[in-house]
């Protein structure tokens, strides 16, 4: 019997280890970008045509290949990222198989322009079919860009089982969005036909994760941190009220690669026990930090599946981050504000540390110290610090406190401060390791939005009454606006009666607001119909932020030393001291450092 063993043609082989790798456009758009991340990319863009289907291509500014790696990369088992098995262990980047562009190269139409930093002339090649059509020298940009037209265009039953447009387009985009989310100091743009769906520039995760989905996150992002020696994992959790019914907003990633595990989906899930609804998901972006000799990520071709060493210590460190994130900011309903506050449990409770955590990290230990001690006699003190901070006697507890821990430095005599306005804008402010520059106008909206929305949620605001009311006439949809808001308009301390068919009689504003009732009340509905129209945003934050932007101080208005100090006493009491409602930033500090830079020669 002759032998019937023969090696299959290349052409044949790689597209069997095509059907592993690239199962649709999604997945060629990982690869790509995959590679380009290697390359050490700083501007990644990825443009697709019709999902992907007729065209995807991804352009980076990385390392760039020459001639001759530019013709090797598309083998199979070609590879630069590891020599020896042993280079598994100590895995760094994304890619390692080798197989991604030969897999693409052998069903699609593919062109790639590649050029290194310190040459002239790139490469351009063109290949079908896994048959390279040219290879010539070619004038491009430092870095490497790859169109892949048609995909599967000679597997017609492939093709044929790609699914619509829309399907393919958000398994693309959800691609996009876990390499973007893992890497935010990457300038990311996808662009899909010719609409920008995202042009992300490179930021903070935080900043990235509100890029990516939206301003709405700013709000409901607690910061997750725990280390071991085994592993670190950061990242940011969603507060448990704005977990979804559908999944899709759960990011894991292990030394920057995204994974998928049950496993550790379940220790997320598990610390949130008893805080979500049936079958509701929060949001989490997490990522874990492990010695790549702990993991094997071998184990599926498309490296979403990853096996741990120890997989429950994994299990253990990430349930306590994500329970301790949930506990430090008072995301659990046992610590919320509807507990009747007392100033010791004030004091004690996990909201009140975070903001003394946080201005320890700002202003150093030895004030928060004396800011303890004093806490008491400073209570017993408690004038309101001013008409336009005159807030409920709970919140002056908490002011005060924050008042006196923020503004005496160390070795400062007590009532002796330095902050100051700045071209009646900003305040200026003295702190451990530079200035603090705040925005007065934003920095004040902050204030007045958490102290709305507590207001809205179960805590109604006082009320300063008027010495002459005043009428307001409104249009029939505006009155009826005003009607349907009506319980939650006085919640926030306005006090009105219907007057005629269409006018209110309005009595009483918030307590520190300042202005006429009827030009606060007006701009008030102004606000939330133009947020309306604008933002999709629930009722009472609508309200409130309305109300805040109304009824704050203003750029250009001047400020009294009481004033500024109110001011900051108020913002480091915030839950998101750091952001204007609409997430815009209230502060930044100016780096003693940076200073220093200016002057060193
Ligand atoms: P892998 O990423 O597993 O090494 P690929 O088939 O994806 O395999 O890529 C093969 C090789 O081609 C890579 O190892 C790398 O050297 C090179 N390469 C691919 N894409 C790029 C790129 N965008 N920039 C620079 N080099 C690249
Ligand atoms: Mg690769």
């Amino acid at each position: 019997m002759p032998d019937i063993i023969q090696q299959l043609p290349d052409s044949i082989a790689n597209q069997i280890a095509a059907g592993e790798v690239v199962q649709r456009p999604a997945s060629a758009v990982k690869e790509l970008m995959e590679n380009a991340i290697d390359a050490g990319a700083e501007t990644i863009k990825v443009i697709v045509k019709e999902a992907g289907k007729t065209l995807l291509q991804v352009i980076d500014d990385g390392a760039g290949m020459s001639e001759t790696d530019a013709r090797m990369s598309l083998e199979r088992h070609a590879t630069s990222k590891i020599r020896t098995a042993d280079d598994l262990f100590t895995l760094r980047t994304m890619g390692f198989r080798g197989e991604a562009l030969a897999s693409i190269a052998a069903v699609s139409q593919m062109e790639m322009r590649t050029r290194l930093a310190h040459h002239e002339l790139g490469t351009l090649l063109v290949v079908e079919g896994s048959e390279v059509k040219k290879q010539e020298p070619v004038a491009c940009e430092k870095g490497t860009s790859i169109s892949v037209r048609n995909l599967f265009y000679n597997i017609p039953a492939r093709r044929n089982f790609l699914k619509s447009n829309p399907v393919e387009l958000r398994h693309t985009i959800d691609e996009f969005q876990r390499l973007a989310l893992a890497h935010p100091e990457i300038a990311f743009t996808f662009i899909q036909g010719d609409e920008a769906v995202h042009d992300l520039h490179p930021a903070k995760l935080s900043q990235r994760i509100v890029a990516l989905f939206g301003k709405s996150y700013q709000e409901q992002l607690a910061p997750c941190q725990e280390e071991t020696t085994l592993i670190k994992v950061t990242g940011y959790i969603g507060r448990p009220e704005s977990a979804k019914k559908t999944r899709g907003e759960q990011f894991l990633f292990v030394n920057h690669r995204f994974i998928r595990s049950n496993y550790l989906h379940h220790a997320v899930m598990n610390a949130f026990e008893g805080l979500l609804q049936d079958n509701s998901f929060p949001f989490y972006v997490l990522f874990i930090e492990i010695d790549p000799k702990h993991i094997d990520v071998n184990v599926h071709p498309t490296k979403t599946e990853i096996k741990f060493d120890d997989e429950r210590a994994v299990y253990a460190v990430v349930r306590s981050a994500v329970k301790q994130a949930l506990g430090a900011h008072n995301l659990t309903p046992a610590i919320d504000f509807k507990a009747d506050v007392n100033l010791i449990n004030k004091l004690n409770s996990t909201q009140a540390l975070t903001n003394q955590q946080y201005y320890e990290e700002q202003f150093g230990n030895s004030l928060q110290r004396s800011n303890l001690e004093r806490w008491e006699k400073l209570f017993e003190e408690g004038e309101p610090t001013s008409r336009l901070f005159n807030q409920s006697e709970q919140d002056q507890k908490v002011t005060l406190r924050f008042e006196s821990a923020i503004n005496r430095e160390p070795g400062q005599a007590a009532g002796e401060r330095i902050s100051f306005q700045l071209h009646e804008k900003y305040v200026v402010r003295s702190v451990k390791n530079g200035l603090m520059i705040i925005d007065q106008q934003g920095a004040h909206e902050r204030v007045l939005f958490e102290k709305f929305i507590t207001q809205l949620e179960g805590h109604p605001g006082g009320s300063q009454q008027s010495l002459f009311p005043q009428t307001v006439d409104f249009n029939p949809a505006d009155f009826a606006l005003v009607m349907e808001m009506e319980e939650e308009i006085k919640t926030l301390g306005f006090r009105f009666e219907v007057f005629g068919k269409t006018s209110l009689l309005i009595s009483g504003i918030p307590a520190g607001t300042a202005g006429s009732e009827k030009e606060l009340f007006e701009g008030l509905i102004e606000q939330f119909k133009k947020n309306q129209a604008e933002l999709a945003l629930p009722l009472r934050e609508n309200l409130a932020r309305s109300l805040a932007k109304r009824a704050g101080i203003k750029a250009g208005q001047k400020l009294g030393k009481e004033e500024i100090e109110a001011l900051l006493s108020g913002l480091f009491a915030c839950h998101t001291p750091n952001f204007t409602p609409e997430g815009d930033t209230t502060f930044f500090i100016f780096d003693t450092s940076k200073i220093e830079s200016y002057f060193r020669r």
